[in-house]
């Protein structure tokens, strides 16, 4: 039976175990969310040991190189010898500036972060307390020099970081800040492309990432952004998207209404139905679907139906896992 080292106990585990199950049976507190390799929450270093290249999916190249790997995707095939990221090495300091409350349920977080970070708008990061939670984020606004950064905060019934960053992060708070990671973000090389752009909940954080981007590069395709939601209040930035469709020509906003009523102004349905009922056909587009995963997914396989390449289609589902330890009642 193989050996799991880390920070210098071992654990005895079982093939088809992860070195995540592993540690998290033992009862260590190893930060993880989605457990399946997107948020990139679990990450450790490789010590000593063989990784399997899926465990390493994803990460870039330094942090590969470097031994780092996801716990959530890494089966114990051979003994390891593994430990958590240092923190001064892995993760930077980010302070709360501001804060602004969209709806009953979302707000907008200001960051201050160190003003070389680098990232594109739309990708994401994790953010964590200095306890150890540690959850994905994604960067909604474009990077400015002084080094701040923007993200859109939905609370879960409860939901352990989304709760406190809601209700009771306050600003000067600090918060420690991992990345960016993923592939979600406008490619300023095919600006003459028509693009579909499908979200509901916070991921319209994704999309005016992308949106942001694309703008401030001058995009010469059609824009179409597609946004449902079930409630009226769930339209969290209806009045800037229509401003925004005011002043530019080739940006097109629908709002969705995905409720069984039908509302004036309002497309029914989700954002991916209402989109592909007036796009049968969209050979030639790039589509970027973010948000619930199952309007991602259905989103993206219905571009693939409507003639999209697959290299044209980006996807950002907002994997969560509900992390109780005692079973729902
Ligand atoms: C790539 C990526 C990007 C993301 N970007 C964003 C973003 O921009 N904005 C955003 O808001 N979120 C985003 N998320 C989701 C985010 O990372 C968190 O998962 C989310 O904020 C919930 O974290 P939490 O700690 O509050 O919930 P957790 O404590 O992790 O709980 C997870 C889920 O279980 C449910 N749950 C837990 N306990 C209970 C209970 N007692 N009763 C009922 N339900 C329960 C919660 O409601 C929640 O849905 C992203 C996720 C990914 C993977």
């Amino acid at each position: 039976m193989p050996i799991l080292n880390f920070d210098g106990r071992a654990y005895e585990g079982h093939e088809k175990e992860t070195v995540l199950d592993i540690l998290l049976k033992a009862g260590k507190e190893i930060s993880h969310s989605c457990k399946t390799g997107r948020c990139q929450g679990c990450i450790l270093h490789c010590k000593e040991g063989d990784l399997l290249p899926v465990s390493q999916n994803g990460l870039g190249e330094e942090l590969t190189k470097e031994g780092y790997f996801l716990s959530c995707k890494c089966p114990l095939r051979h003994n390891l010898e593994v430990a958590s990221p240092e923190t001064h090495t892995f993760f930077q300091e980010a302070t709360v500036v501001k804060k602004r409350q969209f709806s009953d349920t979302i707000c907008q977080i200001t960051l201050k972060v160190d003003p070389d970070f680098e990232f594109l708008p739309g990708q994401f990061v994790n953010l964590g307390r200095h306890e150890g939670v540690l959850r994905s984020y994604t960067l909604a606004g474009l990077p400015t020099e002084a080094g701040v950064i923007e993200i859109h905060v939905e609370k879960r019934p409860a939901g352990e970081l989304s709760n406190w960053l809601y209700s009771d992060c306050r600003v000067g708070e600090t918060l420690l800040l991992q990345g960016p990671h993923g592939q979600f973000y406008y490619r300023p090389d095919s600006r003459d492309q028509n693009l579909l752009l499908l979200g509901n909940g916070t991921g319209l954080a994704s999309l005016m990432g992308v949106l942001k981007s694309a703008i401030s590069n001058g995009h010469k395709g059609h824009i179409a952004l597609y946004y449902n939601s079930d409630r009226l209040t769930g339209f969290y930035m209806h009045q800037t998207l229509r401003e925004l469709e005011q002043k530019y020509e080739s940006f097109h906003y629908f709002p969705c209404f995905s409720s069984l009523y039908f509302r004036e102004g309002f497309r029914q349905g989700r954002a991916d139905e209402a989109a592909f009922r007036d796009f049968p056909s969209l050979s030639g587009w790039k589509v970027y679907a973010a948000g619930f995963p199952s309007m991602v997914y259905t989103a993206c396989s219905r571009a693939r139906a409507a003639g999209v390449k697959v290299e044209d289609i980006f996807e950002e589902p907002f994997e969560m896992k509900d992390l109780r330890r005692t079973p729902r009642m």
